[in-house]
């Protein structure tokens, strides 16, 4: 296996909320992050979970590489913290309205995504290993399995969780659509 060097992401939070014109309490409001939390983000003094970055995206309406920096030139492998690894593989091309990463799961490891954006579509295709993947939608808590070679869509816009119920890694492509507005 390969080895590469990850790091905490650098977010792009602050030239973004910039742009949109708010204050930190009205960014809070839209994305459910503390302003506390937000401020720190933005000052580099915390790095934010994978669960809060996507907060960020779906309460700015963008897609999550818009706040990773340099992932429009050189996706960077990174780390979030008590997270799952995750690297860029295309960051978001809006003529595509697309965004793709390649994630690993250690074994054991279960995240937790919540909604996405309303119309967020998205795809998974197993690469290594298996995946378990719960949505919501499957009210009895149903977890389905996947192996290498698998391919799987499903609306996003509902909480879906992902986990690896094996003793070794489990890798996956994953690429989002969002809806054209
Ligand atoms: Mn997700």
């Amino acid at each position: 296996m390969q080895t590469e060097t990850a790091e905490m992401p650098k977010i792009a939070l602050k030239a973004i909320r910039s742009e949109a014109g708010l204050s930190l309490a009205q960014a809070a409001e839209i994305t459910g992050v503390s302003k506390a939390m937000l401020g720190q983000i933005e000052r580099g003094e915390s790095s934010p979970t994978l669960v809060t970055l996507w907060k960020l995206a779906k309460g700015f309406h963008l897609p999550l590489t818009a706040f990773l920096e340099g992932a429009a030139t050189t996706p960077p492998a990174v780390n979030f913290p008590e997270s799952i690894r995750f690297r860029t593989l295309f960051a978001f091309d809006p003529t595509l309205g697309s965004e793709s990463f390649l994630i690993t799961l250690t074994p054991g490891q279960t995240h937790i995504s919540h909604p996405h954006d309303a119309g967020v579509v998205e795809d998974i295709f197993v690469t290594e290993g298996t995946l378990e993947l719960q949505l919501a939608d499957t009210q009895d808590g149903t977890w389905t399995r996947y192996s290498a070679g698998a391919a799987v869509r499903f609306a996003a816009d509902q909480p879906h969780s992902y986990r690896n119920p094996t003793d070794s890694p489990t890798r996956f492509h994953n690429t989002m659509y969002y809806p054209r507005v």
